[in-house]
């Protein structure tokens, strides 16, 4: 099993720490990938990525090796397997 980076959506330092692929901090999770509205504001980009961009280490973060949480919580408990076992 890999163990998923936990991405705090809601916290100041892990939106500095975790960017679009373009350095925005203005991305959100979609049900399968991010989407970034800096980068949508431009006409020949949609917006949607895939990869969240680490930059403590530099890593390409896939969609499903995230874990998202918010303030209430997980964001995505059924991408995240986390329902009653
Ligand atoms: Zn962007």
């Amino acid at each position: 099993m890999v163990s998923k980076e936990v991405v705090r959506i809601e916290d100041r330092q892990d939106r500095w720490r975790y960017v679009c692929p373009r350095g925005h901090r203005s991305w959100e999770p979609t049900n399968h990938h991010f989407w970034c509205q800096k980068c949508a504001a431009h006409d020949d980009v949609d917006g949607v990525f895939e990869e969240l961009s680490d930059r403590k280490t530099g890593a390409l973060l896939a969609r499903d090796r995230v874990r998202l949480v918010t303030q209430v919580g997980p964001y995505d408990r059924d991408l995240d397997g986390e329902g009653p076992a």
